[in-house]
């Protein structure tokens, strides 16, 4: 008998989007004349930039002429690729990371999933709540926590309020813990921390021997200036963080897979005994015994994201998506809801109208607008009476949402 990790029966079953299409489906069935627009999941909706098509093009050419054919890639990542993210990623910021601390991968999602496997199973791990559900799920699979409680919260776990009262930013952990997530521009709040935030959070990381695991999948949409796009961009960050960093939102990569993470050699976990352990040849180490590289011909697109062409493609489409997004934050403020975000990322959070349920407001906006939103409950506790939107949309179509939630008085 094949005995099964007894761990993945604690997950709450995947509740959130399963649950937004049933009941997408039951309405569209009931109501087929209706047209229905999606705001919901943070997929994207534009075309890749044409840099990025033309050099993927080329990269396969090369696959099929026997003197430039190449075979398995370095698992690391080509050289080309890392260089180029250390020098326009980073070097262009001022920030020393080396292309050797850098490893490419084919998503954040599985990178911020699978980063956890290097550390130990008594780690005790700080989530913000809301949260990004693969940071909580891929901990509980692991066996770091219990049973989730009737809000969704698993014991073992630290969650890390994030409220209107602290601007959606997380509260510090009020007791020891070893690796925390943080994710800024914030999905789903949309909500960003400034320099003085995240020199907080490297202070005390730094104090407590704690680790941060960074997420930075929406750093292309930061417009103001004096928001770090890296937290290496605040000094003591290369001793006690990890940053994650994807295509998917920037350049469009979510069905052609091409992200980093950066592992600096200066950070160091320690052994069962206390001494200092690299941690950038465990990451190194896990990824070429479980994962063979991104293609060649995705690379190449990637390396065009740096190119003065890709460069200038991709500002348009991160300006086309913060266009929807002010249709949205306009639209939403003139009918006297309360909103954040949308500013510096993609999504925007808002209150749901006379105090009505996360799930409430959602069947609301689909049966009386046909527009599907996601419910701020979805991504935890505290995400309880809001409501994400999301810009990732054809800008005819959230003109007409944001015309069509106006007319319903809310
Ligand atoms: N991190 C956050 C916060 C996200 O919202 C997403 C995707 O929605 C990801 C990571 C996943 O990115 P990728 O497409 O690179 O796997």
């Amino acid at each position: 008998m094949a005995h099964i990790n007894d761990h993945y029966l604690k997950l709450k079953a995947g509740y959130l989007f399963p649950e937004i299409a049933r009941r997408v489906r039951e309405f569209s069935t009931a109501n087929p004349a209706a047209k229905i627009i999606r705001l919901g999941i943070g997929d994207v909706t534009r075309p890749l930039p044409a840099a990025c098509i033309t050099a993927g093009k080329a990269a396969f050419d090369e696959l099929g002429e026997g003197k430039s054919f190449r075979g398995y890639g370095p698992e690391q990542g080509y050289d080309f690729l890392r260089e180029a993210i250390a020098e326009h990623d980073f070097k262009s910021r001022g920030v020393a990371i080396d292309a050797s601390e850098i490893v490419v991968s084919d998503g954040s999602k599985c990178d911020t999933g699978n980063i956890q496997e290097i550390f130990g199973a008594d780690c005790l791990i700080a989530v913000p709540d809301p949260v990004y559900p693969v940071y909580v799920d891929t901990n509980v699979m692991a066996g770091r926590t219990g049973q989730a409680d009737v809000s969704g919260r698993y014991a073992g776990l630290v969650y890390l309020n994030s409220t209107a009262e602290s601007g959606f930013l997380p509260a510090f952990p009020k007791r020891r813990v070893d690796l925390v997530y943080l994710c800024f521009p914030n999905n789903p709040t949309g909500c960003v921390a400034s320099r003085a935030v995240l020199t907080s959070w490297v202070e005390w990381a730094t104090r407590n021997g704690a680790i941060i695991l960074f997420d930075a999948a929406y750093e292309a949409f930061i417009s103001d200036p004096t928001i770090p796009h890296s937290i290496f961009e605040i000094p003591g960050a290369r001793e006690c963080a990890i940053e994650f960093r994807s295509y998917s939102k920037t350049a469009g990569f979510t069905g052609t897979r091409c992200a980093y993470t950066v592992v600096p050699k200066t950070l160091r976990g320690f052994d069962a005994v206390g001494s200092p352990v690299d941690i950038l040849p465990l990451w190194l180490r896990r990824q070429t015994t479980k994962f063979n590289g991104v293609s060649y011909p995705i690379q190449r697109a990637a390396e065009a994201c740096y190119s003065e062409a890709g460069k200038t493609q991709i500002k348009d489409l991160v300006q086309y998506y913060m266009g929807n997004a002010k249709i949205i934050r306009d639209g939403l403020a003139k009918m006297g809801i309360e909103i954040h975000g949308g500013v510096n990322a993609p999504y925007i959070w808002l209150k749901t109208p006379g105090n009505l349920s996360s799930w409430e407001f959602f069947d609301h906006l689909l049966t009386k607008a046909n527009v599907v939103g996601t419910p701020g409950a979805g991504f935890g506790a505290c995400g309880e009476g809001y409501f994400r939107l999301s810009a990732f949309g054809e800008t005819d179509q959230v003109r007409e949402a944001v015309e069509r939630i106006s007319k319903l008085g809310l």
